[in-house]
């Protein structure tokens, strides 16, 4: 028995050496020219980017593309450039070295366009079940779906301000801690005090504008609660940088604090003329379902 827990122990061990130095390995690799090229053509964001930043993504994106499986749902045929597409915007987000780069995170599940989910919503002493079309999800059991037609809007330009991809991927690290509270996971914002006064305040003013239906930069589905107000900041901090740095200073300098990246200084891109990235378009959001362990995005709201 004793000597079976220890040989269980050793290959234990010996696996996690073997996972450290593979992904020490991945996040030290470049992405070769044709990958770079396709994101050029491809990806707005991708286009804004400085060549110093394209070359801190490299890495994340090889150890995403490693460590995770992608599935296509509904018939979407899952290719390369649909994966690249994806890991490069979600790694914007690891390039601090502050969060654990997805290590909880299992798969991406692809639709081809906007998906309806049953839920229940709780009213008193009724439960109403109704169906929402949803433009992504993220899972706290390590999953994120997303739907490809929101995935090409947000690759092809501002989107006014909207990316379904970042909006996800920010719930999954702001679950690194188990949980959707706003407060992003692995080693957290450098002062979590500082974090904490300048985002409560300004969710809180978020709420006060979305009751009044004053305008507001930042978008009022953002003031559904703590998480969808993070995944709706961080949106607008890589799409709509200017805008959010001239209307909400402190909320732009926490932000760009935690991902590490200065966006107001980055040259804005040409919008494509049509979609790339071989999908179609759309914009996210929706409420998150807590008893489900996900964050939904509906696509009728304004994210
Ligand atoms: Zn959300």
């Amino acid at each position: 028995m004793a000597l079976g827990v220890v040989v269980i122990g050793a290959l234990f061990a010996a696996y996690l050496i073997h996972r450290s130095r593979h992904r020490q390995r991945m996040l030290q690799s470049r992405l070769p020219g044709a990958a770079r090229e396709y994101l050029e053509h491809n990806v707005w964001l991708y286009r804004c980017l400085p060549e110093e930043v394209r070359e801190r993504l490299d890495g994340p994106v090889n150890l995403f593309l490693s460590e995770l499986t992608f599935e296509g749902a509904a018939g979407l045929e899952i290719d390369d450039g649909k994966r690249l597409i994806v890991a490069a915007q979600a790694c914007l987000l690891t390039l601090n070295n502050r969060t654990s780069r997805f290590a909880r995170l299992s798969s991406i599940i692809l639709y081809p366009s906007t998906y309806v989910a049953k839920r229940n919503r709780h009213d008193g002493w009724l439960v109403h079940s109704g169906e929402d079309a949803l433009a992504g999800e993220a899972w706290s059991i390590g999953a994120v779906t997303l739907a490809w037609d929101e995935v090409v809007a947000a690759t092809s330009g501002a989107n006014g301000g909207h990316n379904v991809v970042l909006h996800e991927f920010a719930h999954v690290i702001d679950y690194e801690d188990g949980d959707f509270d706003g407060l992003p996971g692995g080693q957290g914002p450098l002062d979590p005090a500082a974090w904490r006064r300048v985002m409560q305040r300004e969710y809180a003013r978020l709420r006060r504008r979305s009751v009044l239906r004053t305008r507001s930069v930042i978008d009022t589905y953002g003031a559904q609660d703590p998480s969808e107000f993070f995944a709706v900041i961080t949106e607008h901090f890589f799409h709509k940088p200017h805008e959010l740095f001239v209307s909400h200073p402190e909320v732009y300098g926490q932000l760009r604090s935690y991902y590490g990246l200065n966006p107001v200084t980055w040259v804005v891109a040409p919008e494509a003329q049509e979609p790339g990235g071989g999908g179609d378009t759309g914009v996210p959001h929706g409420e998150g379902d807590g008893a489900a362990g996900a964050k939904q995005d509906e696509t009728d709201g304004e994210l």
